[in-house]
C-alpha cells in the first residue's frame, strides 16, 4: 500500500510535533510517524520547570497538549515503526509497518535512547529492578532502597523525584563534579543537606555489577581512586548515564558527527529535502526549548522546500 504527503516527520517528541505544527500552518499535508507514544523523553518527565511561560508542567500533559494542537491543525499521526527510508530522488519514501509513505521532504526527529552501563547483571534485571526511567518505575520502589547512576540532569532529577518515594537513595557518579544545570544541582544538594536526608552520595565510584536472584538485591561499586570494591544492598537501579541518538535507519546516507546528525542553519541535512530536529541532531544543549526551536525551523524550511518544488512542478 502506498500513500502520499508533502512532509513526513519521523518521531513524535517535542521537536517532531513542533515541526508538524509549523508545517501544517504553512499549508502542508503532513504525516508524523511515531513508534510508541507522543512526547518522547518529555512524556516521561514528571515536572518541567524551565518551559517558558509555564512555571511547572507535567511532561505527559505538555506532550498531549502539543499532540492535540498538532492534530487539530490537520497533521495525521501513524503509530508504527519506521523500518526503512529511501532518500534517493526528489520523492523520498518511508516504509513503516508494511506501508510505504511518499513525500518530497522528510524531517528526522527520532531523538535518542537511554544508554546502558554495560555491566554484568544489568540486562538480566531490566524490569526486575533495573530501570531507565524513574518517573515510569519509581512507584515500584516506594519505601525501598535504590541507586541512581549518573551525574547529569536526568540522574539528579531522578534522585529528586525518588526522594518522595524511596526510603534510601544512593547517587553513584564517576566524578565529583556534576554535569547537571546549577539549579538542579542546588535542589539536589539542599535535599542532601536536610536533617535525616535519605540521599547518600557515592562520588568517584562506578557500578561494577548488578546482582540478585529473581530481582535486584545489591550492586557492586568500584572506588575509582583505590580500585576497592564495595557491595551495597539495593532493591532498584536507575541508570541515567546519557543517551544514544536513534540513527540506525540512516544507513550512512546522512552525515553524522559523534553519532548525531549534522544540519545547516535551516536544519537541512546533507540531502536536500531531508531535515533533522531535536536530540538526534548535533548540538550543545538538549532541552525542550531547543527541540521545539529546531522543530519550528525544520517545519518552516521543509515547507518552503516543498513549495519551491511545487512551483517547478516537481511535487
Ligand atoms: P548527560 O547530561 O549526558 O549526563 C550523563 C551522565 O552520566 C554524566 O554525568 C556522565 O558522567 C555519566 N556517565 C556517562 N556514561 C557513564 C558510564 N558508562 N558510567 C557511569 N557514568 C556515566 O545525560 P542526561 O542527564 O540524560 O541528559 C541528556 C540531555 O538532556 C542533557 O543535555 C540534559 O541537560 C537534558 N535534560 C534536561 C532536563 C531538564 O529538565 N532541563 C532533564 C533531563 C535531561 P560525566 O559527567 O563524568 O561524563
Amino acid at each position: 500500500m502506498e500513500t502520499d504527503f508533502d512532509i513526513i516527520i519521523i518521531g513524535g517528541g517535542p521537536a517532531g510535533m513542533t515541526a508538524g505544527i509549523y508545517a501544517a500552518r504553512a499549508g502542508m499535508n503532513v504525516l508524523l510517524i511515531e513508534k510508541f507514544g507522543v512526547g518522547g523523553q518529555v512524556a516521561q518527565t514528571s515536572t518541567i520547570a524551565n518551559y517558558p511561560g509555564i512555571a511547572n508542567v507535567d511532561g505527559s500533559e505538555l506532550s498531549m497538549k502539543m499532540y492535540e494542537q498538532m492534530t487539530e491543525l490537520g497533521v495525521k499521526t501513524v503509530f508504527a515503526s519506521a523500518d526503512k527510508i529511501d532518500f534517493d530522488g526528489e520523492i523520498k519514501s518511508v516504509l513503516a509497518s508494511g506501508v510505504t509513505y511518499h513525500a518530497p521532504a522528510i524531517i528526522l526527529s527520532m531523538g535518542a535512547t537511554s544508554r546502558g552501563l554495560g555491566v554484568a547483571g544489568e540486562k538480566k534485571f531490566v524490569g526486575r529492578g533495573v530501570s531507565y526511567c524513574a518517573v515510569c518505575d519509581g512507584a515500584f520502589f516506594r519505601n525501598k532502597t535504590v541507586v541512581v547512576v549518573g551525574g547529569g540532569n536526568t540522574a539528579l532529577q531522578d534522585v529528586i523525584y525518588l526522594n518522595n518515594l524511596a526510603s534510601k537513595i544512593y547517587l553513584v557518579h564517576r566524578r565529583s563534579g556534576f554535569r547537571a544545570d546549577d539549579a538542579v544541582v542546588n535542589e539536589f544538594e539542599s535535599l542532601c543537606k536536610e536533617d535525616n536526608s535519605k540521599i547518600i552520595q557515592k562520588l568517584g565510584f562506578t557500578v561494577e555489577e548488578v546482582c540478585g536472584e529473581n530481582t535486584v538485591t545489591s550492586v557492586v561499586l568500584r572506588n575509582i581512586e583505590t580500585q576497592e570494591l564495595e557491595r551495597i544492598n539495593v532493591d532498584g537501579v536507575f541508570v541515567a548515564v546519557g543517551r544514544n541518538p536513534n540513527t540506525e535507519l540512516l544507513e550512512d546516507k546522512i552525515t553524522l558527527k559523534d553519532g548525531y546528525i549534522v544540519v545547516d542553519e535551516d536544519m537541512q541535512t546533507n540531502i536536500p529535502g531531508v531535515y533533522a530536529s531535536g536530540d538526534i541532531k548535533s548540538k550543545k544543549l538538549r532541552q525542550i526549548a531547543t527541540a521545539i526551536s529546531d522543530g519550528a525551523i525544520a517545519g518552516t524550511n521543509a515547507s518552503k522546500y516543498v513549495k519551491i518544488l511545487r512551483k517547478v512542478g516537481k511535487a
